[in-house]
């Protein structure tokens, strides 16, 4: 059993056949999901589409590269979504984590000090509502830990998902106590760097996602969109950098998944593994 802690469940290239993409991960074995809104209105989707289909939960965050579009309303209004109003009332709101939050220099598509004030707004709203936060960093890791640190009460509630660094890269993230997700670029063929950090990722602080519709791993690289059904690619080869077998990597990334985002135990009831309940979804 897996679990792909990072999705994008309502992107177009999924969302049409959302139900089928469920079923095909249900198969290869991967029964929960963690879709990730990136828009207030993305997360608004996302709580949605997560209504009424077992094992979908959601994160809901602004990404950095969406930080100049969004106003104070729409911070608050985030807010809100964490705090069971607005959309999320009408749903049986499983909103599990704040996030993507964070800084993204390679692309630029926001000022630096929009995206940081952005981002420090949804620290603020993870300090808050007690929940733990997803990490989008790229070329800002060492900045988005400048500013972790000045939330001590976050220590060991942030994952940097879809690490793409070096073994320094990871040290550095894992030294301040921070956890560490991979997606299929650990599989790819440029992909030392990530593999060595993977490597050396602590058993209770590393954990598996896809970021579908992106970055299929190997060797389903060529096959788009990404679904989460092929995280067990990326499972499998990190269990081997590692050496270890790949139930037990799955049962241990599994472990940390429900950990992290304080998940339900699976067979407990109503998000319970299954076959979704279509029809009640909205
Ligand atoms: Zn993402």
């Amino acid at each position: 059993m897996l679990i792909d802690t990072h999705c994008h469940l309502t992107y177009d290239e999924l969302r049409p056949q959302v139900d089928a993409v469920l079923e095909r991960a249900r198969q290869a074995g991967v029964t929960r999901c963690i879709t990730v809104g990136t828009t207030p209105a993305d997360a608004a989707r996302a709580l949605a589409l997560a209504a009424g289909r077992a094992g979908v939960f959601v994160a809901a965050g602004v990404h950095p590269h969406h930080a100049a579009e969004v106003s104070d309303a729409d911070l608050a209004y985030l807010s809100d979504l964490h705090a069971g109003k607005r959309e999320a009332a009408d749903f049986d709101a499983p909103i599990v984590a704040v996030g993507e939050a964070g800084l993204d220099f390679h692309y630029d598509f926001a000022p630096p000090d929009v995206q940081e004030r952005v981002f420090r707004a949804q620290l603020r709203l993870a300090s808050e509502i007690g929940r733990p936060v997803i990490i989008h960093a790229r070329q800002a890791e060492r900045r988005v830990c400048e500013i972790l640190a000045d939330y001590r009460e976050l220590r060991g509630r942030a994952v940097f998902h879809c690490f793409s660094g070096d073994s320094d890269l990871a040290a550095h993230i894992l030294d301040a106590g921070h956890w560490i997700s991979f997606t299929g670029v650990a599989t790819f063929r440029n992909g030392d760097g990530v593999r060595a950090a993977a490597r050396l990722c602590p058993a209770d602080r590393i954990m598996v996602e896809t970021d579908a519709p992106f970055l299929s791993p190997e060797p389903l690289r060529k096959i788009r969109p990404c679904e989460p059904a092929f995280v067990a690619h990326t499972a499998r080869r990190i269990a081997e950098e590692r050496g270890s077998g790949f139930e037990e990597f799955c049962e241990l990334t599994t472990a940390n998944a429900v950990r992290f985002f304080g998940l339900p135990i699976e067979t407990s009831g109503r998000r319970a593994v299954g076959p979704s309940d279509s029809g009640i979804s909205a």
